[in-house]
């Protein structure tokens, strides 16, 4: 079984199951897969630059994946039958971003993107993959949680990307943490989550704000992490959010917030953007500029990451589980049978956060 996209709307049909497997490729069984915003966005026809792979004319969804290896190729070696992976989504081009591996910094555009651009994804029962595009997962006590990784491996690049640019200023406060800074995130979806996870395990103070509450669920998640949640009126920041801030991410990418956010910058302040845009507009002014100018202010855009990321990813969920108990679990809302996959992926129900499709028992 798989998910199909043509041009807008999609169906489930039937797909063979791999038999030939070549010496470098490995036979994974898909456990779960995740829904994100960039699926319901291939469905609804509004993520133009979503295409099946070349010759043929539709693509199987799903690009964050969880899988069982059920048979590995002749030379393959770190991956046995009976492992958990996670496959990466993005697949290199011919630039020299993508020759090293950093297919996440694509110069060219060159590349192809499983379940989005160009290739075939994981929502299908078996598909056959490369031994280094499978992240294998150590810690197996994850289950489930484990089809976060592909999220949260944004979230880690788009933190080093953070402390890389402000290794120019000391950002850490007497102790070496970031206790006394603080963290701004714009938006609670799954990916607001994990970046309010990652400030506060390093030890900022963290305030996130979203237009709902998602009938209460952002507010006990915000309890858990001991951090401060605010629903926001309209596209306005919520008032006491919006002064002398040393991080600002936005994952809404909605221009007034994010014009908010660059005003409401600290000194050395950095605004981390990763949520696109669907439109709309911001007037940036003289005034602004300069003081973004005067106050050193850093502006990031992220996307994707690399394998080392992942890895990293699957590091910070397993620790996580122990520093915020629960809240990894409260992330995933929902769970839908491959039967109801098609109106998982049309339908965004009241308080959703992240909602996931089990295919197979782990
Ligand atoms: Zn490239």
């Amino acid at each position: 079984m798989g998910i199909r996209t043509g041009q807008a709307g999609a169906q489930l049909i039937d797909v063979p199951q791999p038999t030939e497997i070549s010496d470098d490729q490995v036979l994974l069984k898909t456990l779960y897969t995740g829904i994100c915003g960039t699926d319901r966005g291939i469905i609804s026809g509004q993520l133009k630059f979503a295409r099946p792979p070349a010759g043929s004319d539709f693509l199987i969804m799903g690009h964050e994946g969880l899988a069982e290896v059920q048979d590995v190729g002749k030379s393959v070696k770190t991956i046995r039958r009976g492992d958990i992976v996670v496959p990466m989504v993005r697949r290199p081009g011919g630039c020299l971003q993508c020759r090293i591996g950093r297919q996440d910094n694509c110069e060219d555009g060159d590349f192809v993107e499983a379940g989005i651009r160009g290739k075939d994804g994981f929502m299908r029962e078996y598909f056959l993959d490369e031994e280094k595009y499978s992240v294998k997962v150590y810690d197996r006590s994850l289950g489930r949680l484990a089809v976060l990784t592909e999220p949260m491996k944004n979230v880690v690049k788009s933190f080093d990307a953070y402390r890389t640019v402000t290794r120019r200023s000391i950002a850490q406060c007497g102790d070496g943490s970031f206790d006394c800074r603080r963290a701004t995130i714009a938006g609670g979806g799954p990916i607001g989550i994990l970046f309010a996870m990652i400030f506060r395990s390093y030890g900022f103070d963290v305030q996130l704000f979203d237009r709902n509450d998602h009938l209460g669920k952002l507010s006990a998640v915000s309890e858990k992490l001991g951090i401060d949640f605010k629903v926001s009126e309209g596209t306005g920041l919520p008032p006491n959010f919006i002064e002398g801030l040393d991080v600002f991410v936005d994952t809404t990418g909605s221009p007034s917030v994010i014009g908010r956010g660059l005003e409401g910058l600290g000194h050395n302040g950095c605004m981390v953007l990763f949520g696109t845009s669907s439109g709309g507009g911001y007037q940036l002014t003289g005034d602004l500029i300069t003081s973004l100018v005067e106050k050193n202010a850093t502006i990031i855009g992220t996307v994707d990451g690399s394998k080392a990321h992942y890895i990293e990813a699957l590091n910070y969920l397993s620790s996580w589980k122990g520093m915020f108990p629960g809240v990894l679990e409260d992330i995933i809302t929902q769970e839908d049978d491959p039967e109801n996959s098609i109106s998982a992926l049309n339908t965004k129900v009241t308080g959703e956060i992240k909602r996931v499709i089990k295919w197979a028992d782990q």
